[in-house]
Parts: C-alpha cells; sequence; structure tokens
C-alpha cells in the first residue's frame, strides 16, 4: 500500500464516520455520517432490485441451534457461530439467513407458477472469529450481506443466473468498478452426488457464457453444497476484493425438506439460489472508504453542500439557502463559525463535501450562492434552482 494512503479507519476517524470499541470487538459503531453511507447504499440497492421482483423478509437473529443441525450448516459451520444454552435448549445467533428463508418459503403451498420467489434480506449476522484476526470493517463478528435467495425450478436456472450476472454488472457499472467472473467448483468436502454436481457447474458455465463475460475457474473453491460464480473487483489500489457472489444450492431443499406443486400436481423440489451483490456491507463499505480515500462520489457523500456565510450579516440568508437545498433532499449543512472564509473553505476541503457554497451581499441581492467543488475549482454566481439542478445531475450519474 502506498503511505499515503490512508486506511479505512483513519478515514473514518477524520471524517467521524464511524469507530471501533474494545466493547465489542469485530463491530463497528456507526456515527451520524457513516450511517448515511450506509443506508444510502442499501436504498440503491433496494431500488435496484424492487424493480427486479424481489421482495422483503426479516427473520430472527436468535434462532435454536437445532435449525441449523437440520439444514446442514452445524456439521460444516458450528465453529464460526455462537452458540449458548437458553433454558435448557442450543440457540445460535444466525451466520447466514439461508435456512431461515426456507422456513419462509414453506410457511405456505407453493406451486410451479410462483417461481422464481425472490426473497431479499438484509439480516444482521454474527460470525465467531477469533478476536487476533479481527481488523476494522474487514474482518468483522456481526454484519449484514446484501442477501437474497431466490427459489426456482430446475428449468428456470439459466434465465435466473443469467439475470443475476446482469444485476451484478449493472451495480458494479453504475459503482465505477469493472467485475471479473470465476466458477468455483466442487470442493473435497462436499455435499451431494456427482452427477448433480456436474449438472450445476454446467448450468452456470453455461450463463458466463450466454452472458458474453469473461471468466477464470477457481478449482475446488465452491461451497459445500454447491458450486458458484464469484465476482471480483480491483479497488483504485490495485488490490483485488472478492464482493459478490451466486451460488447453485440442491442441498439445502432437500436437507429443509421443502417443495412445489409442480404442474403434474406432484411434489418437486425447487432449487435455491444464495446471492449476495455486495457481500459484507461494513466490508464494502471499508472498501469503498479507502477506494475512494474519503472522496466519496457526491451521491454517498454524507454532506454534499455546505453553505458558507461571508460573515454573521449573512447568516440569515445562508440558512435560508440551506433550507431551501434541504427541501430538495439534499443533505446541507451550514458553517456559521466566526472563522475567516479561507479557513472554513480549508475544512470543508478536509471534510471532502463535495460543493461549498460562499453567501455574501452580491449573493443575497441575486439570490444566488458562489458554488466551489472540493478540488478547487470555482463554479462561479449561480440561482439556488440552477445549484440544485447541477447536483442532482452528478447525484443521478452517481458521479
Ligand atoms: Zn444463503
Amino acid at each position: 500500500m502506498n503511505s499515503q494512503l490512508k486506511d479505512h479507519r483513519e478515514i473514518g476517524r477524520e471524517l467521524d464516520l464511524f469507530s471501533f470499541h474494545e466493547y465489542a470487538p469485530g463491530a463497528i459503531f456507526w456515527h451520524p455520517k457513516g450511517w448515511t453511507i450506509y443506508r444510502t447504499l442499501l436504498e440503491y440497492l433496494r431500488s435496484i432490485t424492487n424493480v427486479q421482483g424481489y421482495q422483503e423478509i426479516s427473520t430472527p437473529a436468535l434462532v435454536k441451534s437445532k435449525l441449523f443441525e437440520k439444514s446442514g450448516h452445524w456439521k460444516h459451520f458450528k465453529e464460526n457461530m455462537f452458540n449458548f444454552q437458553v433454558e435448557n435448549e442450543m440457540y445460535s445467533l444466525k451466520p447466514m439467513n439461508c435456512p431461515e428463508s426456507t422456513l419462509v418459503f414453506s410457511s405456505k403451498t407453493r406451486s410451479y407458477a410462483d417461481l422464481p420467489l425472490r426473497l431479499s434480506e438484509y439480516g444482521i449476522l454474527h460470525r465467531n472469529e477469533l478476536t487476533g484476526v479481527l481488523g476494522g470493517a474487514f474482518r468483522v463478528r456481526q454484519f449484514t450481506i446484501d442477501d437474497a435467495h431466490i427459489f426456482v425450478r430446475p428449468d428456470q436456472i439459466q434465465q435466473e443466473i443469467d439475470n443475476l450476472l446482469k444485476l451484478v454488472i449493472e451495480v458494479y457499472k453504475s459503482l465505477g468498478f469493472n467485475p471479473r467472473f470465476y466458477l468455483a467448483t466442487k470442493p473435497d468436502k462436499a455435499m451431494g452426488d456427482q452427477k448433480t454436481w456436474d449438472e450445476a457447474e454446467a448450468d452456470l458455465e453455461k450463463a458466463l457464457k450466454d452472458s458474453e463475460v469473461k471468466y477464470d475457474i477457481k478449482p475446488k473453491e465452491g461451497a459445500f453444497y454447491g458450486p458458484k460464480i464469484d465476482i471480483h473487483i480491483d479497488d483504485s489500489q490495485g488490490r483485488d476484493w472478492q464482493l459478490a457472489t451466486i451460488q447453485l444450492d440442491f442441498q439445502q431443499p432437500e436437507s429443509m425438506d421443502i417443495a412445489y406443486i409442480d404442474k403434474d400436481g406432484g411434489k418437486k423440489r425447487p432449487v435455491m439460489i444464495h446471492r449476495g451483490l455486495t457481500g459484507s456491507l461494513e466490508r464494502f463499505i471499508g472498501i469503498l472508504t479507502e477506494h475512494f480515500q474519503g472522496t466519496f462520489p457526491v451521491w454517498l457523500s454524507p454532506v454534499q453542500a455546505i453553505v458558507l456565510p461571508l460573515s454573521d450579516k449573512f447568516t440569515a440568508y445562508a440558512q435560508k439557502v440551506a433550507k431551501e437545498l434541504e427541501s430538495a433532499e439534499i443533505r446541507v449543512e451550514l458553517d456559521n463559525r466566526n472563522e475567516t472564509l479561507q479557513a472554513k473553505i480549508r475544512d470543508s476541503a478536509l471534510q471532502k463535501i463535495p460543493y461549498a457554497l460562499v453567501v455574501g451581499g452580491r449573493e443575497e441581492e441575486t439570490n444566488k450562492v458562489a458554488a466551489r467543488t472540493r478540488d478547487g475549482k470555482d463554479h462561479g454566481q449561480m440561482t439556488v434552482g440552477d445549484f440544485v439542478k447541477k447536483i442532482k445531475e452528478d447525484i443521478d450519474k452517481k458521479s
């Protein structure tokens, strides 16, 4: 890492985004500004999946361990889970949302015509990592995945994987990244028979070919219950991150005994697809923080514009400008400290606020603002309405 570059913990401190405390190792305390980034990212992810037929659910964090025994996770994953006795029974904090999503699936009779059923969930997950390996937002014990479980008929796998690859490409493009694809195949420690694995791997490979994306193979790196497509990006520092994943699962519908009623009236097993676009949101925001070095694009910036009155005399006008921006849903602050304009401009640039709007006598007379960007560029005077139009363009373009 270039020594000039800062890590997300340092940037998080300087920009007042989040902090870490010894009382909760491996968990993030989100401050108002960091939580604004988190919520903005989440709203974006919701907005694009809601139009693609996803329905959001929420399931309990604390469940009886026997659910994970049934799903098969206990055998492969219990060391990574927080398990403890409540009254006379073992309970676990969920390390993943999958088994519970199957309970929602089987809460009523599902017909072949109900599929695909796409259930998204942003549930809080816990995994037991050793204290020694915890590190900022990258290795945590408590996190949230932008998770979804899609229940499909076998004949729908291909189309659904195609849709998902398109979705991944769209999301990453809009965030300014070029995704790379890998097909991860059967590991040594795997559940299920060879034929099912071969078919599943062939399905994923066909979808990759149909989508005309370049991909490589990751031999034996699939999940224990099925093969997967891993999606990687490179950040501004040339580091490789695995974020999104699309996993085919033939085992969990079996172990959780879920079924749909087929055309012929018979019971059939659906196939389950697990997918995350960003993976852990905590880790993803950590990566974005370092990728942008705190200079978040306008749409993600916790404060998008700051109004800087030249002196006390213009506080009332500055408040009026700030109010107008607020009602246009721009995240705005007002700096009416008793400091020089130079100091205020410098501080707003250090806080990486995209726009500083200077207001004095001339601006008040003409109902305008003098806009400058954090890179020091002067954009001249414009009406508040024109400024709103300008910043909305930035927000829409995600620039
Ligand atoms: Zn899952």
